[in-house]
C-alpha cells in the first residue's frame, strides 16, 4: 500500500523540485523493482537504496586499448580497430583463405582467416570491426592470421576506450544486466546523496579520490585506472569504519573503568625471578616489560600474549602474577579444560615450592562442604592464586580483591568468553594464546587487545625434522623409529580429529585399530599404549603419568592436544592420515615434540595412495609443514589457503562485513587505516567534533549496536 504513495525515483528527478530522498528508502520503490525482485534483492543483502549503491560489481571487462595500425610489430599481441576496407574469399588457395583489409586512420592491415568461408556471410566492406591476434608476416608484409573478431557499433570507434559492462554478482532471476540496468539510470542521483566522510585535508593525507566520486566509478569506471583509485578509495573507508569502531570499543574498555595500578620495582622484580631457575629469553623480558608497564596503569591491561607451545608463556603469566601477589591482590588463572587447569597448576606449583604463596586448584569435582570452606578462603582472601577453568569467574566464586585474570586459551580462542568476562570485571587480563594469529587478524579480530607475541622459544630445544611418508615407505619410518626407541626415546602415533567430523566411532576405531596393529606386527618388543576420549579421567591421567615416567614407549592416541602432554624425551611424532587436517592442527600437534633438547622427528603418513592422489591444497599444506617450524608462517598461509572468510567470519567478532577489502590482500590499505582511526579516537574519543559528524553516523550505522556504540552519543 506504501508504494501507490511513494512516487518512482525516476520520476521524483525528472523534471520537478525533487522530494528529498534519502539512502535509507527501501529498494522496492526504485523503478524496475517490484515487491518481487524486492526479495530477490534481501536475500543478496540489498534492502535499501544505501545497500543497492554498495553492491559492487563483481568484475569489469574492460575493451583492451587498440594499437594503431601503424604501430603494430611482427610477433605481438594486439587488438585492432577500424573499418574493413574489401574482402576476398580466396578458394584458390590450399587451404582455402578469406581475406579482410582492414583499415584505421594511420594504415591498413591484411587478416586472413584459413577455411574462412563462412565470413562470407559475416564480413562485408564498411563493418567496423575488432580484432585480436597475433601480429605475423607474410612475403615482408604484416598481417594477423586466424584472429578473434568481433563486429562493432560505429560509433564506437569514437569511444574504443569504454568499458564493457560491469558484471555484478547475479542470483537466479536476476541477472547482472537486469541489475545493471536497475543502478545505471539512478546511479548519479544515488552517489549525489553520499556524503563525504572526512575532512578534505584528512583526505590529501591519505592521498584518495573522493567517496562521492568513487562510488560513481566503481559502477561505471570510465577506465581501468580510475576503477582501481576507486576501488582503494571504497577499501579504505571500509576498513577505516572497521577500525574505528575497534578503536571505540578499545578507548571504551579502557576509560570507562578502573584497576588497581601496580607499580613493580627492582625489589619485587628481584624476588619474582629468583623463582626461574633459568635466565629469562629476550622475548620473555620484552613481553613482562610491556605487561608492567600495563599493570601499572590504573586502566586495566587487555593484553593478548602469543607464542607457540612451549616457548614459555607460563613464566611470562606467572611473572604478572606475583606482581599482583606482591600487590596484596588476587590472582584467578583459567584453562578451556580441567586436565588443562591442571597441567598449568603442576607447572606452576614446580615454580612456587617453598613460597608462601597460597594457591589452590579449583576443579568441579571438589563439591559440599569443602567447596564451601574454599570459597570462604578466597572471599576472605586467604588464597593468592586460584587456578581452575572459565567457570571459575561464572559460578559461585567471589574474590575478595581480584587482581588480575590470566586467560589460557591454548588452541582454542574463544572471543566469547573474552567477551563476556569483560563486562564488569576490573582486574588487569592478560589472555594467552597457542594459536598463531596472523598479523591480519590480530588487527581485526583482536584489533582492540594489545598484543605480545613470544617468537623465539627458550635456548636448547631441538630442531624437528618432518616428513612425508607415502605408504610404500612406511616399514622403512618403522624402522627408523624402533632405532630411536631402542635408544631410550619415545614416541607419539596420533590419529587426529577431523575438524568438523561427527563420526566419533570411525575415529575411535581407526585408532584401536593402529594401536593393535602397532602392538602386535610393529612395536612388539616395547610398551605400546592406547590413549583415547572415551576414557575415564582416572584411566587417562594413569597413562599419561606412565608416559611420563618412559613406562610406556609408544603412546598411540586421538586427544594429545587436548591434553596438552609435556615429555621432552618424547622426540618422534607420526600423525596418521594427515592430509585430512588443517595447517594450524597439524602446527599443534607437531609442538609436542619440540620440547627437549635432542632433534625431534615428525612423520607425516599420508593415506592417499601417492601424492596424486591427493588434491593440490592438501598437497601444499603438507610442503608448508615440511618446509616451515615457524607458527606464524604456518598460520599466514593458513590464511591465505582457506580465505579470511573461512577462518574468520566477521560478524562473529562484532564487526560488519566486509563488501570489497580483503584483510588478506588489502593488508597495506589496512595498516593504514587502523593507524588513522586510532590517531582520530585518541583526538576526539567521542567523535563529536563538528567535522566528525560524518564519520560517526557512518559508524554508528555500520556497527549498530553490537559495539554499544550508543553510548559515544
Ligand atoms: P608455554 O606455556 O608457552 O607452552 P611454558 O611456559 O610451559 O610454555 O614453557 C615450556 C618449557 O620451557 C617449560 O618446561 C619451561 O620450564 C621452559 N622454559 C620456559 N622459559 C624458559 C627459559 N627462559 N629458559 C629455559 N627454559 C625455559
Ligand atoms: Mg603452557
Amino acid at each position: 500500500m506504501q508504494e501507490k504513495q511513494t512516487p518512482k525515483i525516476t520520476e521524483l528527478s525528472s523534471g520537478k523540485p525533487s522530494k528529498k530522498l534519502d539512502l535509507s528508502m527501501p529498494v522496492q520503490y526504485v523503478k524496475g523493482v517490484g515487491p518481487a525482485r524486492a526479495k530477490v534483492f534481501a536475500r543478496l543483502g540489498v534492502h535499501t537504496l544505501g545497500d543497492l549503491l554498495e553492491y559492487f560489481p563483481r568484475e569489469w571487462n574492460f575493451v583492451p586499448e587498440p594499437t594503431k595500425i601503424s604501430q603494430i610489430r611482427p610477433d605481438e599481441n594486439v587488438t585492432i580497430i577500424g573499418i574493413i576496407e574489401s574482402v576476398e574469399y580466396q578458394t584458390y588457395r590450399t587451404p582455402p583463405i578469406f581475406e579482410a583489409s582492414v583499415a584505421d586512420d594511420t594504415g591498413v592491415c591484411r587478416i586472413i582467416w584459413f577455411h574462412g568461408g563462412f565470413l562470407r556471410d559475416l564480413l562485408s566492406a564498411g563493418q567496423a570491426i575488432k580484432v585480436s591476434g597475433k601480429v605475423s608476416t607474410y612475403k615482408g608484409q604484416l598481417q594477423l592470421t586466424n584472429p578473434k573478431y568481433k563486429l562493432i557499433e560505429e560509433d564506437y570507434l569514437e569511444s574504443s576506450r569504454r568499458f564493457e559492462p560491469a558484471v555484478y554478482p547475479a542470483s537466479g532471476t536476476l541477472s547482472s544486466g537486469q541489475i545493471k540496468k536497475i543502478i545505471e539510470p539512478i546511479l548519479s542521483e544515488l552517489t549525489g546523496l553520499v556524503e563525504e566522510l572526512y575532512p578534505p585535508e584528512a583526505d590529501r593525507k591519505v592521498n584518495l579520490i573522493g567517496r562521492r566520486q568513487a562510488f560513481e566509478w566503481i559502477h561505471s569506471p570510465p577506465d581501468e585506472e580510475n576503477l582501481a583509485r576507486a576501488k582503494r578509495r571504497l577499501k579504505y573507508d571500509e576498513l577505516f569504519l572497521m577500525q574505528l569502531g575497534l578503536a571505540v570499543r578499545k578507548y571504551k574498555m579502557h576509560n570507562l573503568s578502573l584497576a588497581v595500578p601496580m607499580q613493580c620495582d627492582e625489589r619485587i622484580d628481584k624476588k619474582i625471578r629468583k623463582r626461574f631457575p633459568f635466565l629469562l629469553t629476550e622475548d620473555q623480558d620484552n613481553v613482562i616489560a610491556e605487561i608492567v608497564q600495563d599493570m601499572a596503569n590504573s586502566k586495566p591491561m587487555n593484553r593478548l600474549l602469543q607464542g607457540d607451545v612451549g616457548s614459555g608463556k607460563t613464566v611470562v603469566a606467572l611473572y604478572a602474577a606475583l606482581l599482583a601477589i606482591a600487590k596484596k591482590t588476587q590472582v584467578a588463572i583459567m584453562a578451556p579444560t580441567e586436565i588443562l587447569a591442571e597441567q598449568h597448576f603442576i607447572s606452576i606449583e614446580r615454580y612456587l615450592r617453598n613460597s608462601e604463596v597460597k594457591r589452590l586448584l579449583l576443579t568441579g569435582g571438589i563439591t559440599g562442604r569443602k567447596r564451601d570452606a574454599l570459597m570462604k578462603q578466597i572471599r576472605t582472601s586467604r588464597v593468592d592464586i586460584v587456578v581452575g577453568t572459565i567457570a571459575i569467574l561464572h559460578h559461585d566464586v567471589r574474590f575478595s580483591k581480584l587482581g588480575l585474570v590470566v586467560i589460557d586459551e591454548q588452541h582454542k580462542f574463544g572471543v566469547h568468553q573474552r567477551a563476556k568476562l569483560r563486562k564488569d570485571t576490573t582486574p588487569h587480563c592478560l589472555v594467552m594464546t597457542a594459536t598463531p594469529i596472523p598479523r591480519t587478524l590480530a588487527m581485526t579480530a583482536f584489533g582492540d587487545l594489545d598484543v605480545s607475541i613470544i617468537k623465539h622459544p627458550p635456548p636448547g630445544r631441538g630442531k624437528v625434522v618432518t616428513r612425508l611418508v607415502e605408504p610404500y615407505n612406511r616399514a622403512k619410518a618403522y624402522e627408523f623409529i624402533r632405532e630411536h626407541l631402542k635408544a631410550g626415546k619415545q614416541a607419539y602415533f596420533v590419529f587426529p580429529r577431523i575438524s568438523g567430523d561427527e563420526d566419533e566411532k570411525a575415529h575411535l576405531k581407526a585408532a584401536i585399530d593402529g594401536y593393535k596393529f602397532l602392538q602386535s606386527s610393529v612395536f612388539p618388543e616395547f610398551s605400546v599404549e592406547l590413549l583415547h576420549g572415551q576414557m575415564s579421567s582416572q584411566k587417562k591421567q594413569a597413562i599419561m603419568a606412565d608416559f611420563r615416567r618412559n613406562k610406556i614407549k609408544v603412546l598411540v592416541s586421538t586427544i594429545v592436544v587436548e591434553v596438552g602432554l609435556d615429555v621432552p624425551n618424547a622426540t618422534i611424532m607420526v600423525i596418521e592420515a594427515a592430509e585430512n587436517f588443517g595447517l594450524a592442527q597439524l602446527h599443534q600437534l607437531r609442538g609436542r615434540i619440540s620440547r627437549g633438547q635432542d632433534k625431534a622427528y615428525c612423520f607425516l603418513f599420508g593415506h592417499a595412495t601417492g601424492v596424486e592422489g591427493r588434491n593440490q591444497t592438501a598437497k601444499k599444506r603438507l610442503e608448508i609443514m615440511t618446509r616451515s617450524n615457524d607458527g606464524f608462517e604456518i598460520a599466514e598461509h593458513d590464511l591465505r589457503m582457506r580465505g579470511p572468510g573461512e577462518l574468520f567470519s566477521t560478524r562473529q567478532h562484532g564487526l560488519p562485513d566486509l563488501k570489497i577489502a580483503n584483510i588478506v590482500d588489502d593488508f597495506e590499505l589496512l595498516v593504514m587505516a587502523r593507524k588513522n582511526a586510532f590517531e582520530l579516537v585518541n583526538q576526539d574519543p567521542t567523535l563529536s567534533a563538528a567535522n566528525h559528524k560524518n564519520i560517526r553516523s557512518a559508524l554508528l550505522q555500520k556497527f549498530g549496536r553490537t559495539l554499544g556504540l550508543a553510548d559515544i552519543a
